[in-house]
């Protein structure tokens, strides 16, 4: 079974998704994760992220970068944003992400277009979403938790921008694939959140038969 969890950033799905794997007992990938580690081998290289062959060039990134803190970071989630616009970039991670979710019994993926492109064959794909001033205030406050320097205000700006790019970009941009089930957690808590999801899911496991 495979089970694709799209949205924006901050909207829950990371915390959907790693509850929807512990509940069903899939294996998880947090795809951002990949895009964050190109962003930021990126910048250790001292390329440019607009530049499609500088960004190609990072996508050989070493495995153990992907447990660097840094890639949690506000700066590598920018970065990430940046790389993710080239098609080249989203063609050297593709073949990872698809054996990923092509495995012997399922996995639970997360990203932006999982439900579009890496897995639109998904038993299940949940569209997570929030408006922009709660996806800002849950992100600052985890900022704060971690001693980041950084304000409500600028962290709104910056979800902005990157929605923008993500939206609009050519290349597989974030919208919600048309057999979604879309989730809006601006008025959930995280367990209010995770336990709607899994109702969804079983709810949608149901109808298919599985
Ligand atoms: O989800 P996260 O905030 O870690 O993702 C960082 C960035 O990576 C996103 O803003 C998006 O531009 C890009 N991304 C993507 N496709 C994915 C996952 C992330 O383009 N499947």
């Amino acid at each position: 079974m495979i089970i694709a969890v799209d949205g924006p950033t901050a909207s829950g799905k990371g915390t959907i998704a790693k509850a929807l794997s512990a509940h069903f007992g899939l294996p998880h990938l947090d795809t951002g994760l990949l895009y964050r580690a190109v962003g930021w081998q990126v910048f250790l290289d001292g390329g440019n992220p607009d530049d499609g062959g500088d960004a190609l060039a990072a996508t050989t990134f070493p495995d153990g970068l992907l447990l660097d803190p840094e890639l949690r970071s506000e700066a590598s989630g920018g970065l990430a944003s940046r790389v993710s616009v080239h098609a080249s970039v989203r063609q050297a991670l593709y073949e990872r992400q698809r054996s990923f979710a092509t495995q012997a019994g399922g996995a639970v993926l997360d990203g932006r277009d999982i439900g579009t492109v890496i897995a639109p064959d998904a038993d299940v794909k949940l569209f997570v979403t929030a408006s922009v001033e709660a996806r800002a205030l849950r992100r600052w406050k985890e900022m704060q938790a971690r001693g980041e320097p950084v304000t409500l205000a600028g962290i709104e700006d910056d979800l902005r921008r990157r929605d923008e790019r993500d939206r609009t970009r050519a290349e597989a941009p974030l919208r919600a694939a048309e057999d979604a089930i879309v989730l809006d957690t601006s008025d959930l808590d995280r367990d209010a959140a995770v336990a709607s999801a899994i109702a969804l899911v079983e709810t949608r496991l149901r109808a298919g038969g599985n």
